[in-house]
């Protein structure tokens, strides 16, 4: 039997009052696969994550794994296996690292579980377990970053979802973090991977899509795209 695809999307519209976000994009994450939503500003690319998560009312359908999630809310969606790295990233400033790691695992009872699980999370971010009892608003953007990304990870996601993960960051930073979802990858974790920074996305993801206006107007693979005039000229930079 075939495996499914961990997302397919047909027909997504999200619409904010008459401003019409996201007009009727479809696209696919394969199983296993690290998809690239690229795009410039306003284009529609949280509109779109944030509708596939169920954080906001949307038309058309998605499917998680061969299975439709329209009439599921953002929870049992999280539940299921997909979750989301907000963009802002969206921790508590004012809990320790532990405990907003504690937090991620809402849908984790087993102890034992959980201490694994957290062992993962400090063998992935090592600087997450020399911070562990630090308060979270005091830690730098990229460990931050990391904190939203081991946060989401606790849930056991078969598909993540993340949200401009560089933004904000050095290109240090942005090099740990990319490096830390490659390891995600590897592990068999579905990405779908929404960046302004183009260059980046396309250098990693096996596939890739461009938005523009709420519209997909591209795609192919990362190589093929990276190499596209339309993606030279307008969104690789100098
Ligand atoms: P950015 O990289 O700047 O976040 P984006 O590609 O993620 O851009 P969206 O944030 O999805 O784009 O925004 C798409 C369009 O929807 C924009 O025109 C934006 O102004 C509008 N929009 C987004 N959120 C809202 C909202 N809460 N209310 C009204 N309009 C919104």
């Amino acid at each position: 039997m075939n495996t499914p695809p961990a997302l397919s999307i047909s027909n997504l519209e999200v619409s904010y009052g008459e401003i019409h976000a996201v007009r009727g994009i479809s696209l696919e994450v394969p199983a296993g696969g690290f998809v690239a939503l690229i795009g410039a500003n306003g284009a529609g690319k949280s509109s779109t994550l944030r509708a596939i998560a169920g954080e906001l009312p949307a038309r058309g359908t998605v499917f998680f794994e061969g299975r439709s999630i329209d009439p599921l809310p953002s929870e049992q969606r999280v539940r299921l296996g997909l979750n989301l790295v907000p963009e802002g990233r969206s921790i508590f400033g004012n809990l320790t690292v532990l405990e907003n790691l504690k937090l991620g695992a809402w849908n984790t009872r087993d102890s034992k579980v959980f201490k694994q699980d957290l062992a993962r999370m400090y063998h992935l971010f090592p600087r997450l377990e020399e911070r562990a009892k630090q308060v979270a608003g005091t830690l730098s953007g990229g460990e931050h970053q990391m904190l939203a990304v081991a946060r989401a990870l606790m849930t056991h996601p078969r598909l993540l979802l993340l949200d401009e993960p560089s933004m904000g960051l050095s290109p240090i930073l942005v090099q740990e973090i990319f490096k830390i979802l490659r390891a995600i990858h590897a592990e068999g974790i579905s990405i779908l991977l929404v960046e302004q920074n183009a260059n980046l996305a396309l250098r990693h993801a096996d596939h890739a899509y461009l938005l523009e206006l709420g519209q997909i107007t591209l795609s192919g693979s990362g190589a093929e795209l990276l190499a596209h005039p339309k993606i030279r000229d307008g969104y690789l930079g100098k």
